[in-house]
């Protein structure tokens, strides 16, 4: 299929964990990827590999979420490549756990700026260059729910994209164009495993009733089932999907 008829997606922090999950996923589902992340270039074109090697174009666009230039030019970088963006994947996040007493100016600034202003840079640049009839696709967290010590600060640039999510999907009124967040739990990944202990891990583990942790195909499953929604007529949901722990 040539570029010119293939929709073309951005997918956040693609690199690595659940990015990189969606990003192929979304190109076996016939989309041309951006592949977006911050600074492992050598995971980035890896990716960028496995999606070439299924007969579907990518390009590696690093570049920090948190920075509104550098968001400009993901969009520009995108639509000169691919001549438009229709779907948006906001998934670049990071997470520091520390109680609110001990969470230190460091953690909250790059928590609010990666995954608050940095989903807030690329929707707003999105609402200015996605095609109609595009989705937006926001992660944020079963934390959100849970309210667990430690991810104080973290859960809460979550509960912010919720919000973020539910309003822009109204202030696209007329566009048909979408924006839903899914909500994992915890999935095994980087970002959830680094500095766990296994006892750790295998107590969140079995808070699902179906016992065990999510995997980054979990999660790509239910973007791709977004992004190709034909009807859109899901609109301004998040979709928490985390086994059943809540
Ligand atoms: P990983 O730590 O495995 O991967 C993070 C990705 O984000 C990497 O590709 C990284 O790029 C990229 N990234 C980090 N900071 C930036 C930035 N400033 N600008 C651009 N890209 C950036 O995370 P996960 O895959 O686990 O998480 C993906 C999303 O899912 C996050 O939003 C997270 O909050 C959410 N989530 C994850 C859960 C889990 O349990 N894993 C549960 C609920 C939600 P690079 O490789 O270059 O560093």
């Amino acid at each position: 299929m040539k570029n010119s008829i293939r929709k073309t997606a951005i997918v956040t922090g693609a690199s690595r964990g659940i990015g990189r999950e969606i990003a192929i996923r979304l190109a076996e589902n016939g989309f041309n990827i951006v592949v977006n992340y911050a600074g492992n270039d050598t995971a980035a074109s890896e990716v960028v590999s496995a999606i070439k090697a299924r007969d579907v174009d990518a390009i590696p666009i690093k570049a920090d979420v948190a920075d509104p230039q550098a968001v400009k030019r993901i969009f520009e970088q995108s639509i000169e490549n691919f001549k438009r963006v229709d779907v948006l994947v906001n998934n670049a996040g990071i997470m520091k756990l520390a109680k609110i007493s001990d969470c230190s100016d460091a953690e909250f600034d790059s928590q609010v700026s990666v995954n608050l202003k940095g989903s807030f840079n690329m929707m707003r640049e999105a609402t200015r260059n996605i095609a109609e009839g595009g989705q937006i696709i926001n992660l944020s967290t079963s934390v959100v729910g849970l309210n667990l010590e430690t991810y104080g600060i973290y859960a809460s640039t979550k509960a912010a994209i919720e919000t973020l999510t539910r309003i822009l999907a109204k202030e696209l009124r007329g566009r048909n164009i979408t924006v839903n967040a899914i909500a994992p739990g915890p999935t095994a990944t980087d970002l959830f495993l680094s500095g766990k202990s296994e006892e750790t891990i295998n107590r969140l583990a079995k808070m699902s009733p179906l016992e065990r942790l999510g995997k980054p195909e979990d999660i790509a499953k239910i973007v791709t089932f977004l992004a190709k929604q034909e009807q859109s007529w899901i609109n301004g949901q998040v979709i928490r999907a985390n086994g059943g722990i809540i």
